[in-house]
């Protein structure tokens, strides 16, 4: 394998044309749908419900006859079949690690991985990781969580298998201690959620540290949306030197499957393990290339808690065509642009927090945090009040509240209150910033 950035970890894989692709999908699809229905009861209600045979589930285009599956009817299935629900399938000496996945509700559901899958997943996160530019030569940080979150494990594994030295700092460590190992064991590649990255970042400018004097070359920043907002990415880039590229995952799934490539034409999905449908929210089938939908993910070569269908809750718009970079998996272009549950209705116009994020960010006197208070209709998903609250980095000018609320109202369409507090007023967070305050 030549050390060059152009060059594939699996070229053969990450290259073959979309009908080759296509045929490998619905051979490991027909081998996935036979073995679900065979063994779990939650997979076969599913077929029922359908009025579905395995047989009738021949390739790709014919998954959307299946409903999907959500995070919550797992965690119901774990809760009346404890402790691992009815959607494991391959057999228990097989297993090697267990992965509960937070939640908002707290409650965690189960992830196996088998012997094989932790190789698999090795292998796909080295890819991912090898298409953003990280090589053997290098040292990556890791400040992926390693305990309830699970990339902080598979990171780890590929890492390694990489050939690289890691630097296991997880989220366990305060930040000062971050950005000790920055200078200790000056890591080329930082691998965190992109509000710790603005926050280290944020926290070197207070210390006087010139990002140019790390050893810092390039960051990948997943666990939340955020990394290809053009004003988030560019913070990021200079407040640590680097170039930053988008990373992918959700728990049940990868844990991280999709990645930025060198080209950052959004993010790709290892689509020979792991297939990706873009859906209309309410029929639940396929939107056309480039439509806005919710992603759905169904696994071709997981063993042991293998997903049909798993609603992923992510707006993202899905490109097929082939990538500058040569791959011609999919590509989530832009990454993902919502949560199906952020989306705050407002006086008849819909926004998610990540389009706030691109105001706030893009306007120079505002600090990097902010939160949307809302205070909503008993019961209702209407907001019924919407403040935006952001910070100043130092005394704000005149005029700024005006010029916050006429970027607000362009991007959203509809005009909230806004409040500007004193720089470090809002907590800082070593992992997912939590944006929407419910008053
Ligand atoms: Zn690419």
């Amino acid at each position: 394998m030549t050390e060059t950035r152009a060059s594939f970890w699996d070229e053969p894989a990450e290259t073959m044309s979309r009908d080759a692709l296509r045929q490998l999908q619905r051979r490991r699809l027909g081998w996935q749908v036979a073995r679900c229905h065979a063994a779990s009861d939650l997979y076969r209600a599913k077929f029922r419900e359908a009025g579905a045979e395995p047989g009738d589930i021949r390739g790709p285009e014919d998954l959307a006859r299946l409903p999907v599956v959500t995070k919550e009817e797992l965690r119901a299935d774990q809760a009346a079949h404890p402790p691992f629900g009815t959607f494991f399938v391959a057999e228990p000496p097989t297993w090697r690690e267990l992965h509960p996945s937070t939640g908002t509700t707290g409650v965690p559901v189960s992830t196996i991985w088998s012997a094989e899958d932790v190789a698999t997943i090795t292998d796909f996160t080295a890819r991912t990781m090898w298409s953003f530019g990280v090589r053997s030569t290098d040292v990556v940080q890791n400040a992926f969580a390693y305990g309830l979150w699970v990339a902080g494990m598979s990171v780890h594994y590929a890492i390694a298998r990489l050939g690289c030295l890691v630097v296991a700092t997880g989220t366990g460590v305060t930040t000062d201690r971050q950005i000790e190992y920055f200078r200790l064991a000056r890591p080329t590649v930082f691998l965190a959620t992109p509000s710790y990255a603005l926050h280290i970042a944020e926290r070197l400018r207070e210390r006087g540290i010139e990002p140019g004097s790390l050893a810092l070359r390039l960051g990948a920043f997943g666990g939340e949306p955020g990394t290809e907002t053009p004003t988030t990415r560019a913070k990021i880039e200079s407040g640590l030197g680097i170039d930053a590229f988008d990373y992918y995952g959700l728990a049940e799934v990868g844990p991280t499957f999709a990645s930025e490539c060198s080209a950052k034409t959004g993010i790709h999905v290892a689509e020979d393990h792991i297939l990706v449908e873009c859906v209309d929210p309410d029929t639940r089938r396929p939107v056309p290339d480039g439509e806005l939908g919710v992603l759905v993910f169904t696994h071709l070569t997981r063993e042991a808690t293998p997903m049909l269908r798993y609603w992923s809750n992510d707006y993202a718009r899905l490109s097929t065509a082939r990538c500058p970079c040569g791959r011609t998996h999919a590509r989530a272009v832009g990454g993902i642009l919502g949560r199906h549950d952020d989306l705050l209705v407002f006086k008849g116009a819909k926004f998610y927090p990540i389009q706030v994020e691109k105001v706030v960010r893009g306007l120079a006197p505002l600090a990097d945090e902010f939160r949307i208070e809302v205070r909503r209709q008993r019961g209702g998903s209407m907001v019924e009040t919407c403040t935006v609250v952001a910070e100043c980095v130092a005394a704000p000018p005149a005029g700024l509240e005006g010029r916050l609320q006429q970027a607000l109202r362009a991007e959203l369409g509809v005009t909230p209150a806004i409040r500007l507090e004193p720089y470090g007023t809002l907590e800082r967070t070593t992992f997912k910033a939590k944006r929407i305050v419910e008053l």
